[in-house]
């Protein structure tokens, strides 16, 4: 009973997480078709379609990430591409705020029994559901740069 409620509050806290990112785009979105990838611009709060994501947070933490470490191929190695980085699809979560380990420490434990894992060694907060719940979770790669689809 007490595995169902963890797991339980970790979806309801997965699903918040994931709302939160949605919620700070910003007009004009960037909006990727899931299936096809093709682009398309709205200029309207929430704009992209169901079959759609949003590339929005994420062009702009690539972005602050260039200008912060002074190139794409070192930005490339903490901040994925939009195209490429697996929060626009809501299959990551970075579990790090307000700068806080405890939370991506306990997950980095426990998470296995959800499916969830570490999967960046130079990056302690990111999580992705990369197996079976139960299973045990592969071994790190060393940045975003080893990212496989
Ligand atoms: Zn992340």
């Amino acid at each position: 009973m007490r595995k169902a409620r963890v797991f339980i509050a970790f979806l309801m806290l997965f699903s918040v997480m994931s709302a939160v990112s949605h919620a700070s785009d910003t007009i004009p979105l960037s909006c990727m078709h899931k299936k096809t990838y093709l682009l398309h611009i709205s200029n309207v709060i929430k704009g992209c379609e169901k079959s759609e994501v949003s590339l929005a947070r994420q062009k702009i933490l690539f972005a602050n990430a260039i200008r912060k470490y002074g190139s794409v191929a070192k930005a490339s190695r903490w901040v994925s591409p939009p195209y490429v980085s697996h929060h626009p699809w809501g299959v990551a979560i970075d579990v790090n705020y307000p700068d806080e380990p405890v939370g991506a420490g306990w997950l980095e434990l426990h998470g296995f029994k959800f499916g969830l894992c570490r999967v960046f060694e130079n990056e302690w907060w990111h999580f992705e559901p990369v197996i079976a719940p139960g299973w045990k979770c592969p071994k790190l790669v060393p940045d975003a740069t080893y990212s496989v689809d």
